[in-house]
């Protein structure tokens, strides 16, 4: 019950200090579609700068890709999202709610998801309780549709994208021939994908439009093993790094049915979120899907005129099976020391950047007792925080606010600060606990004296005195920034 209770308090800190509201809120709101008000977008970027500094920045056999939402339709039949990208999902026959079978839970069994098998005789309607009283299980497509162009002639079906990765794919021969990158490397992009999701879950876990972070990631086929689990670590380190407690993580292997048909390995990061009983739940998966997707864009490069032959129907074509010597296709790679031509294995790791915010949050929230008052608290990892600093005078008057004022001009250049004069000190502190502010600094009746201000810490409380001209290198080094 207490873990429930978390995730409430979340949700309400996160509306009350405008984190994250519900999207079209002042309509009733949209379901499963959600904004980031003013911290919860600097939050939400510092997640993203993040991995962007871990995934490319640090390492140099990694280059960023930022690719269009719209791509062309035959970018998802070739992917095999066109055809297969669905949800399996059965109505509960008595109230009509329709639920993917694999959340359908069992009566003795309180596990939300992966709740595997598809006899439903003894699984729950999570909406009336009714029991085992469900229609056959049905494919639910997943892609958004829309219209595109104005003329009659140029007009097409398409598909906001459901995933980043068929982007990087796509783009595979254009990186190629316009850097000099060498097998081993990754393309990696940070985007928005969507998804007309069945089951919504909790808050921004689950939601129809969010952001994807993805590395593609390429290999010579026999050192995909090595790489494989080269970024499983490298990735778990990521999370960690940033402050995630070890034991709210773990790793999941897929089970073999689970495991999409041409995916050598795939490995799920999971986090102890606190929904109903605390559920363990993907985070981000980490799958060796071998020279699959490549592959499949070459049949569909050359199945393309059938496409237009067709009226552009992708339903009315099917891919054409690969040329013999596939190896030597457009999307293959020439290793020049080896003097050999392959089609590269891809190791992916996946993750939700609107999971890893929650999950971010979550693992810094805190409660305490102070003085027999509850102080609550984000305790964010410096990198994270959505303000790395805020400034007060502790009184308007006797020349405080000016030199506050001075400082955090000083500061702002450096990090994002925040400057606050309106109320008790105390107060100001609570709320910069609250919205996980690492340092706030109070110039005070002694500055005028002895130049010197308080630089209180968010986590211990401490207050420590410390000379006004050196709070910004005082800063740098704490914040390592
Ligand atoms: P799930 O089984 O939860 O539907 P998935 O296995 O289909 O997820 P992937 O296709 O592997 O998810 O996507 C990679 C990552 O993208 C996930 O680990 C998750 O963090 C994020 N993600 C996927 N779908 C959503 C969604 N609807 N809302 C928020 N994040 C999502």
């Amino acid at each position: 019950m207490a873990k429930l209770t978390k995730l409430d308090d979340i949700v309400s800190l996160c509306k009350r200090r405008g984190f994250i509201f519900q999207s079209s809120e002042i309509y009733g709101g949209l379901a499963s579609c959600y904004d980031y008000g003013p911290l919860g977008v600097e939050l939400k970027n510092n997640v993203k700068k993040a991995w962007w500094k871990s995934v490319v920045q640090m390492r140099d056999d990694v280059v960023g890709l930022d690719c269009s939402i719209l791509m062309h339709p035959m970018v998802w039949k070739s992917s095999g999202h066109a055809d297969k990208f669905a949800d399996l999902i059965a109505e509960c026959k008595k109230c009509n709610t329709r639920t993917r079978v694999d959340h359908l839970k069992d009566k003795e069994d309180n596990n939300i998801e992966n709740a595997s098998g598809q006899d439903l005789t003894n699984k729950v309607c999570p909406s009336c309780g009714t029991i085992g009283q469900f229609t056959e299980p049905m494919p639910f497509k997943l892609m958004f549709e829309t219209q595109m162009g104005a003329n009659i002639d140029d007009s097409m079906t398409i598909h906001l994208r459901p995933e980043t990765a068929q982007g990087i794919f796509a783009n595979f021969r254009n990186v190629l021939d316009s850097t000099r990158v060498k097998v081993p490397f990754g393309i990696a992009q940070i985007g928005k994908s969507f998804r007309n999701e069945v089951t919504t879950k909790a808050f921004i876990f689950r939601t129809r439009e969010f952001e994807q972070a993805e590395l593609e990631f390429f290999c010579e086929p026999g050192t995909d093993d090595q790489w494989y689990e080269h970024w499983k670590e490298a990735r778990c380190k990521w999370y960690t790094d940033l402050g995630m407690k070890k034991e709210n993580l773990r790793f999941r292997d897929h089970d073999p049915d689970e495991l999409a048909h041409y995916a050598k390995g795939c490995v799920d990061v999971e986090y102890k979120f606190p929904f109903g009983s605390g559920d363990w739940q993907e985070l981000e998966g980490i799958a060796n899907r071998t020279d699959y997707d490549l592959r499949q864009h070459q049949r569909g490069m050359r199945t393309l005129n059938k496409w237009y032959e067709n009226d552009r129907d992708l339903s009315k074509i099917s891919l054409i099976d690969e040329s013999e010597d596939y190896n030597k296709g457009p999307l293959s790679y020439f290793d020049e020391q080896k003097k050999e031509r392959y089609i590269p294995y891809v190791i992916e790791p996946s993750a939700g950047m609107d999971r890893s915010t929650l999950a971010f949050l979550v693992d810094a929230y805190d409660e305490e007792e102070v003085r027999g008052e509850t102080r609550n608290l984000l305790r964010f990892h410096p990198a994270l925080a959505p303000t790395k600093v805020a400034i007060f005078p502790l009184v308007k008057k006797d020349g405080m606010p000016e030199i506050a004022r001075k400082i955090y001009d000083n500061l702002k250049k450096y990090f994002n600060c925040f400057y606050d004069q309106k109320g008790a000190v105390g107060r100001r502190y609570r709320r910069q606990d609250e919205a996980g502010t690492p340092f706030c600094v109070t110039v005070d009746g002694q500055t005028n004296e002895d130049n010197t201000v308080t630089v209180r810490n968010r986590d211990s409380m401490e207050q420590t005195r410390i000379n006004a001209d050196n709070v910004l290198s005082y800063m740098r080094e704490k914040l390592d920034m």
